[in-house]
């Protein structure tokens, strides 16, 4: 099976996908964690270039849009794909998602070439399940910043908090619009509360 998490900064994905490998892991249920961008060595020196801000420097929008794709590109061909054909659930930071909300929703990419970039790197596969992570902005942006201390922000994390509503509501919209693979968890509550949601619904899709 695969599971991607989705949502704007500091919505706490790496630790719910931790929480939730964990839960797998102890079902008896092998486990793959990864993340996008990056997640396979290929696509690790992509990230870098990415969150430097080359892709914007070297071409603008449709540029940084053509490294996230290689970067999927690799990441799903040497690693994913890989390993569900093992019968391994891959959890993943970020996947498309990302992609439609940032690059389209957000950015300035038309979606003929998202859509054209989609066929290239992934084709008809998609998720088995969606879990967009749903927080208020200000405390997002709040554990962000505790998160990277003294680091400065990366090339996406000092966009406005303008541009964080926006994010916000375009996950919300997905949610809305994709109900068979998505859910929109409130990750507002403890990080224990939400990893059970979570849970429960991987339970009633996926393990039934
Ligand atoms: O998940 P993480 O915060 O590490 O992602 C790295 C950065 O790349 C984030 O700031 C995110 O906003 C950005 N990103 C993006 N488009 C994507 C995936 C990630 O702008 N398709």
């Amino acid at each position: 099976h695969f599971i991607t998490f989705e949502g704007g900064e500091g919505a706490g994905k790496s630790t719910q996908i931790r929480l939730l490998a964990q839960r797998l892991e102890k079902a008896g249920l092998e486990t793959l964690v990864t993340r996008e961008p990056g997640g396979s060595p290929g696509a690790e020196i992509i990230r870098h270039l990415l969150l430097a801000g080359v892709g914007r420097a070297i071409g603008g929008a449709e540029a940084e849009a053509l490294l996230f794709a290689a970067a999927r590109d690799d990441h799903v061909r040497t690693l994913i794909q890989p390993a569900l054909d093992r019968g391994v659930w891959v959890l993943c930071d970020r996947f498309y998602d990302s992609t439609r909300v940032y690059q389209g929703r957000l950015g300035d990419v038309s979606p003929g070439m998202l859509n054209a970039l989609q066929d290239v790197t992934i084709g008809t596969m998609k998720p088995d399940l969606t879990v967009i992570l749903d927080v208020p902005v200000e405390i997002g942006l709040a554990r962000a910043a505790v998160r990277r201390g003294s680091d400065a922000p990366d090339r996406f994390e000092s966009e406005n908090i303008d541009f964080h509503r926006r994010l916000r509501d375009a996950y919300r919209q997905i949610a809305r619009a994709e109900p068979e693979r998505c859910v929109l968890v409130d990750a507002h509550a403890e990080p224990k509360v939400v990893a059970d949601r979570i849970w429960l619904t991987v339970q009633e899709r996926l393990l039934q």
